[in-house]
């Protein structure tokens, strides 16, 4: 028997055209999408001359042992070139790479291209200094300041593969990392500022390596100047070693396959995994979307707000934007210090032009209010793009009007660590924006949305999102583990990597991603995503956020369960604030969908991601013990929202 597909609940008929000069003006155009599926390699191919190469590549792609591709066959470059040096020697020396913002008032750094061509030079050459050769591993575990980014074009100049673990994890989640890695060389700082007050990194370091003998150095940025443990012969200070450090260090040519960078993922749905990406492909895709998706033009100011211990800090922060030569902000700290428009300060102080960021970030600034962006001149925004989760047509909405003035595309690009690169996506001066969804997968790239039996679905029905051809930036495999990697993408059906996500396609064939697989819900027969249920509850105007799961229910099998966040401006909602909220979501899409059961909290579990941990709200749900917790931004935030599920249980 087959299973019933995903059901399809919401409906959404608002439409934005592009603009019509960003369209006229568009880097890419209608035709390209056709170009490329004539020919995928051949296009593929084509965007390879983006980069400078040592030795041209003989063949774009080799695919004749999959799932394992070998992209632009032959050929050599190196990636810290790429991103650097090749722009200083195009005369664009002068050009800032990156406006640095501290989290501490007035505390601000301008990177031109030249500076930055020394700076990663010197970190290189300190790295060699310190015993590190091509092909070793190297752990980066860093606030968000510029010597993160060098750190890693540094490492990428000498073919040393890094693994940057974000800067909120615990000793733990870095050991294992750099145990599973067999990292040589750690680079950390004393801390960072978070939240108005310097954040301690060090001393995680200190302690992760108790478990980790084989680690020979560390290489430790004064940022904070707060006391350090030392170990003598182990530690070293970056201003002793690397402003020293000679400014010329000669870059050399890597295979295209070389490895580039081992990312764990998140580890929202379970054990995280090494994401294994190579050089060519990798840094072929990051550019190519980088100038496509956002529409990249040489005066554009950039401002990605992922940290960069996240794959979008890798792909859209380090990668895509220095390999075109792009002018970006670089922010350290939270978005609500000192106040609450610190964003919308930022963006008016640098004319920032494009602006990336994630649904949670919006559904944020939603629950603060808008007269809080409004009273900053956004005017310069031209494009405003979304990742990390399906944008709730509500907030779209919401974003465009207030931080894009109503004015600016928005373009909701759907891709994974795994990816490596935007994969679905609308593209600014081409595809009309239907809020919420991710639509058409950009040229080049074959998506597909499947039923169990791997059959395209019709359009107007929900099933599981699949990449049908190899595409550049794919991962290679997991980090020492081929068989996991071909067990977890490429095992449900022949030939497609299954991204574990679920989707719909519209009427029109646009892509609408559902959420996770892991989290549909059976009721009564019928299967439900979290995604739709969740855009429901935040279309009503007293709710910012809302995260939905399945809990056992003796007569439907399972039953919705919704946490939701309201907005400030409504106060504690009220006393009939469930009922109003059931039957919302009743009318809205459909009374199969209707929560059993709805929690008024104060916050969400959240990885440090920005995404919300639903198999954590399951265990609550089901009054479980709550599952590790580790990846957890706020480890706090489980016992609240317990308590609360218990006096509210306490009521029925
Ligand atoms: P883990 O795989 O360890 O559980 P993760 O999947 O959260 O962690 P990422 O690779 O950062 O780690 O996130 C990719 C996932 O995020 C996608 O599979 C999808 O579920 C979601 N996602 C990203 N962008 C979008 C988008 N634009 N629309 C909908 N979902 C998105
Ligand atoms: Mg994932």
């Amino acid at each position: 028997m087959t299973e019933q597909n995903i059901s399809n609940l919401s409906h959404e008929d608002r439409v934005f055209e592009p603009p019509a000069d960003l369209a006229a003006n568009a880097n890419v155009k209608a035709e390209v999408y056709e170009q490329a599926a004539a020919n995928r390699v051949k296009f593929w191919g084509e965007q390879a001359d983006r980069l400078s190469w040592g030795t041209p590549f003989t063949d774009v792609l080799d695919w004749s042992n999959p799932p394992f591709a070998k992209w632009y066959v032959g050929g050599t470059l190196n990636a810290a070139y790429n991103c650097v040096d090749r722009h200083v020697e195009a005369g664009s020396g002068d050009k800032v790479a990156l406006h640095f913002v501290g989290e501490p008032d007035d505390d601000t750094r301008d990177i031109t291209y030249a500076e930055l061509q020394d700076l990663v030079s010197q970190a290189a050459n300190a790295l060699i200094d310190l015993g590190v050769q091509t092909g070793d591993r190297i752990a980066i575990y860093m606030p968000m300041i510029p010597e993160a980014v060098i750190a890693m074009l540094a490492c990428a100049r000498l073919g040393a593969p890094h693994t940057v673990v974000f800067g909120g994890f615990s000793a733990d989640a870095l050991s294992s990392r750099i145990l599973d890695c067999e990292a040589k060389v750690v680079i950390t700082a004393d801390g960072g500022y978070r939240r108005g007050a310097p954040s301690a990194l060090k001393p995680a370091v200190d302690e992760a390596l108790q478990k980790c003998p084989d680690v020979t150095g560390v290489l430790v940025v004064r940022r904070t100047g707060q006391d350090v443990e030392w170990t003598e012969g182990r530690d070293v200070w970056w201003h002793d070693v690397v402003d020293s450090a000679s400014k010329d260090h000669t870059p050399e040519m890597f295979d295209s396959e070389h490895p580039l960078y081992v990312m764990y993922t998140s580890g929202t749905t379970g054990s995280p995994k090494g994401i294994l990406h190579t050089t060519g492909g990798y840094l072929v895709q990051s550019t190519y979307t980088f100038w496509g998706v956002f529409d990249y033009k040489p005066e554009d100011v950039y401002w990605c707000t992922a940290d960069v211990g996240w794959v979008t800090g890798h792909s859209y922060i380090v990668y895509g934007p220095l390999a075109n030569g792009a002018t970006q902000v670089l922010y350290e700290g939270t978005p609500d210090t000192p106040h609450k428009g610190r964003w919308w300060e930022i963006i008016e102080k640098y004319k920032v032009t494009l602006f990336y960021t994630a649904p949670t970030a919006i559904r944020t600034f939603m629950k603060w209010g808008e007269q809080i962006p409004a009273e900053h001149d956004l005017s310069s925004l031209r494009i405003l793009g979304s990742v990390g989760e399906s944008i709730n047509p509500e907030a779209y909405v919401w974003y465009r009007e207030n931080i894009g003035g109503g004015r600016t595309p928005i373009v909701d690009t759907w891709w994974q660590t795994e990816t490596g690169a935007h994969m679905i996506s609308p593209l600014p001066g081409v595809t009309k924006g239907k809020p919420g969804s991710a639509m058409t997968a950009i040229p080049g790239i074959a998506a597909e949305v499947v039923d169990d039996a791997g059959k395209p679905v019709e359009h107007g029905e929900g099933g599981y999102l699949v990449i049908t051809e190899p595409w550049p930036s794919m991962l290679r495999t997991i980090w020492g583990d081929d068989d996991r990697y071909k067990d977890t993408y490429w095992s449900r059906w022949p030939g497609f990597y299954f991204a574990g996500d679920g989707a719909r396609k519209d009427d029109d064939g646009a892509i609408w991603l559902l959420g996770r697989v892991d989290d549909v819900m059976n009721v009564s027969g019928h299967r439900l995503s979290t995604t739709e249920i969740e855009s429901a509850l935040v279309s009503h105007p007293k709710v910012a956020e809302a995260a939905v799961v399945g809990a056992t229910d003796e007569t439907t099998g399972q039953a919705v369960v919704a946490f939701v966040i309201l907005r400030e401006s409504a106060g504690d909602g009220g006393e009939e604030i469930v009922a109003e909220l059931r039957s919302h979501v009743a009318k809205e899409i459909g009374a199969i969908a209707k929560p059993r059961q709805i929690m008024i909290v104060p916050e969400l579990p959240k990885t440090r991601s920005g995404k919300i941990m639903r198999r954590l709200l399951r265990d609550v749900a089901e009054n479980r013990e709550v599952g590790d917790a580790t990846t957890l931004a706020d480890s706090g935030i489980m016992d609240k929202i317990t308590a609360g599920m218990k006096t509210a249980k306490d009521e029925d």
